[in-house]
Formats: structure tokens, sequence, C-alpha cells
């Protein structure tokens, strides 16, 4: 029932067309405070809602799917199966109140800081993860964030972002993952003496080591009138960072080197330029990461470390044409909408390949070097009904010959 002259007894509006009220015996409510006291409800008792029949998929299945969408990087995708399965295993039991051993033990949070060069994947396992395990995924940029009272996009955004995304669901968004690139581009360092943006840098991370740690946080509203707030607590919220650290693993080198060895790693290490993923995630102290300016609080709150491997030319051939979505089978199916069969010959996936890595943006750059390449043929196709099929050879990928246009037979 609604009443033209009459306030919310909550936020004090008026009723009008757009804002109708409903009564109650002794005032009246409208739908924002309706939805806000729905959202308030759900966090009573410090619990969150869960599905009862919520499949948490093991960490050898997360592993598994993951491998549908990302090529490679098995050690990282261990790893973050495992910090995953672990986080929401965790929740799930203190949700349920089920705990099978010791009362006084409390597992504390598995945030993830990921390191490996640009283009390698970081952002695709995150955001994949989220997928698989059916999660509210927000994702921002650490370089675009300032702390409140600066210019910019303060912390707070990303949870905003987290909750549209969970479609003001309270309750998924505080179990949601957040995704934040570039972290190492956050503070001025020797190291990274281009980096532009110092001063607030240290305060960036403060601002975002207090969401890792978890704590409430007052988030505006978006509704007709903008003074509405919601609190968001975000203890359970798994952060996962990333970044290049593109030195690391000469810092790494550099410091094992020093320590003179004579013998194991250490001493195979002064004829060898690489180390492995693996030994670098082994030897990978908190006073490397120092050294690309974040703080040891930022450092010590980000326990599991995962480390992404640059992708070498068979790697990106594998990701032209293996993933899911793979961009080879994404073409094709564009070109299918026209009746055309798209080919590439394997010759001219490794030129793809070789250009893409000459680039140095990982497999980041795949996308382009296939638009460029396939640009011609995209604009003349749908004007055309004579070509049944296009073959793609490694002339045509270098430009020392033309895609060949295969005719539709009489
Ligand atoms: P990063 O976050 O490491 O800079 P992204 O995850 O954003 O890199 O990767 C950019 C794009 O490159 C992705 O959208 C994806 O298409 C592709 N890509 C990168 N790495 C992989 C991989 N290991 N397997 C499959 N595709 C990948």
């Amino acid at each position: 029932m609604s009443n033209l002259s009459a306030q919310c007894s909550f936020c004090s509006i008026t009723s009008s067309q757009n804002t109708p009220l409903i009564s109650g015996a002794d005032g009246y409510i409208c739908e924002a405070c309706v939805q806000l006291a729905n959202q308030v409800i759900k966090t009573w008792g410090g619990k969150q809602t869960i599905n009862e029949d919520w499949d948490l998929p093991t960490p050898a299945t997360i592993k598994a799917r993951l491998d549908d969408y990302v090529i490679g990087q098995d050690l990282a995708k261990e790893i973050l199966s495992v910090a995953v399965y672990n986080h929401y295993k965790r929740l799930y039991h203190d949700n349920k109140e089920v705990n099978l051993t010791d009362n006084d033990v409390e597992i504390s949070k598995s945030n993830v800081l990921m390191l490996g060069p640009s283009g390698t994947g970081k952002t695709l396992l995150a955001s994949t993860l989220a997928k698989i395990v059916d999660i509210p995924f927000a994702i921002a940029d650490a370089t675009t964030l300032t702390q409140a009272g600066y210019v910019g996009e303060d912390v707070e955004s990303i949870l905003v972002r987290l909750l549209t995304v969970a479609n003001g669901d309270m309750g998924r968004a505080e179990w949601g993952i957040i995704y934040i690139d570039e972290i190492d581009k956050l503070a001025h360092t020797q190291e990274s003496s281009t980096v532009e943006r110092d001063v607030s840098g240290e305060g960036v991370q403060q601002a975002l080591l207090k969401l890792v740690e978890g704590t409430s946080v007052k988030l505006p509203l978006k509704r007709q009138r903008d003074n509405t707030t919601v609190m968001m607590d975000t203890h359970n919220i798994l952060f996962i960072v990333g970044g290049a650290f593109s030195k690391l693993e000469e810092h790494v080198t550099k410091r094992l080197k020093l320590l003179q060895p004579t013998i194991g790693f250490h001493a195979a290490l002064k004829n060898k330029k690489k180390i492995s993923a693996e030994h670098l995630l082994v030897e990978t102290q908190p006073e490397d990461l120092r050294h690309f300016g974040l703080i040891p609080e930022f450092i010590g709150r980000f326990p599991i470390l995962a480390i992404l491997e640059e992708l070498d030319e068979a790697a990106l051939v594998r990701i032209l044409t293996e993933p899911r979505n793979a961009l080879v089978r994404q073409y094709q199916k564009l070109f299918a909408y026209e009746n055309v069969e798209l080919e590439f010959t394997s010759e001219a996936l490794s030129a793809i390949a070789t250009k893409t890595l000459a680039r140095g943006t990982g497999a980041r750059g795949l996308r382009g070097i296939q638009e460029q390449l396939l640009r011609r043929c995209m604009f003349d196709l749908p004007s055309r009904n004579d070509v049944a099929r296009c073959i793609v050879d490694e002339e045509a990928v270098n430009g020392t010959g033309e895609i060949q246009l295969i005719a539709v037979e009489e």
C-alpha cells in the first residue's frame, strides 16, 4: 500500500510515484530500506548465507578445469587450486560450525601473491578460478588505486565492484575473490626508478592491508539518493595479487650467489643464468619482495606465492588452438557465420607465435596479430559468397604472401 504524502520512517524519503512506500501500523518503509534491512539480517551472527549443497571441487578437479582454459603454468595452477580449496573449505566449515578437530585452531587466510611476466595468464588464472568455484570476482589495477583523499580510485571502490558483480548479494560478495594486478608498481624503489607514483604508493598498501586483514567497510549504495550506505566485512574475501616483479629472478640469483656455496643447488647456480620457477619459488624470501617496494606487513599477508613462467613459442601455439575459447576457434566461428572455413597451417601458427614473442607481451600480443592478419578477409567476406575456405600459411603471416581463398565449387 502506498501513501503519497508519507515519509519512510527509516530514511525519511518522501513518497512519490517512483518511490512508493509500504505502510505499517505506525510508519512507512521504502524499497531501499527493505533491501538494506535484508542485507543486515543476512550478516547477523557473523555467518554468511551458504548454499547447503555447495559442491566445492577438490584441488585436482579445480586444476583439471583450469587446464581447459589456461595452458601450462602447472606449478601455479597447483598452488592456486590448493589455496582456493583450503580457503573455501575453511569458510564452509566455519559457516556450518562443523568443527572436526580442535576448537582452538584457527586457520588463517591463504591470500596469494602471483609473480610472472605480463601476459602469462595471471589474470586469466584468477578469473577462471572464480568461475570454477562459482564465486563473485572483481579485478583492479594497483596503479589506478589511490589512498583516500587523493584523486583517483580509492581501494574501497574494488569492494563496490565486487558487490555489483554479486548483484548486490552481500553474503556472496563477502565470500568473493578480488584480484589486484600490477602490485609491484605500487612503490618507488631503487630497482624500478621509472615508476612515477610513490607518494601514495605506501598509503595504498596500508589501505589495502586493512582490507586484506579483514575489516568492516562502509560502502555507498547506488540508489535514487546518494547518502545510503551498506557495511561490508572483508574477513572472508580471498585476495590474489599479481605482478611481473621483473627483476626478481636476477635479484634472487644475485643474493644466492653471494652466499658463495660450493655444493648443491647454490653451486649449480654459479654456472647457470636462469633458475626454474620451482627453484625461484623455494628461494624467494620476503626481503626479495621488499626490493619492489612492498612493505613487510603487506608481504606478510600473502603467505602463498605462485610463480608463472615465461611462455615459449610452443606454449603460444597451444594457446592459439587448445583452450575452450582459443583465438583460432573464435575466428573460425566468426568465419563460419559467413559460411567460410578458416584454416591455419602449423607453420602459420608457429610464425604467429614467433611474431608475438618478439613483442614481449606474452600471449597478450596474439590477438592483435591475428586481428591484423585477418582484417582484409573479415572486411571482404561479408560482401562475397564465392569463397568456401581461407588458408593462412607462413607467408601470409610474414607478409610475403596472401591468405589463400578457395572458391566455392560450382
Ligand atoms: P597477465 O595477467 O599475466 O598479464 P592475462 O591473464 O591478462 O596476463 O593474459 C592476457 C591474455 O593472454 C588472456 O586473456 C589469455 O587470452 C591469454 N593468455 C595468457 N596466458 C595464457 C595461458 N597460460 N593460457 C591461455 N591463455 C593465456
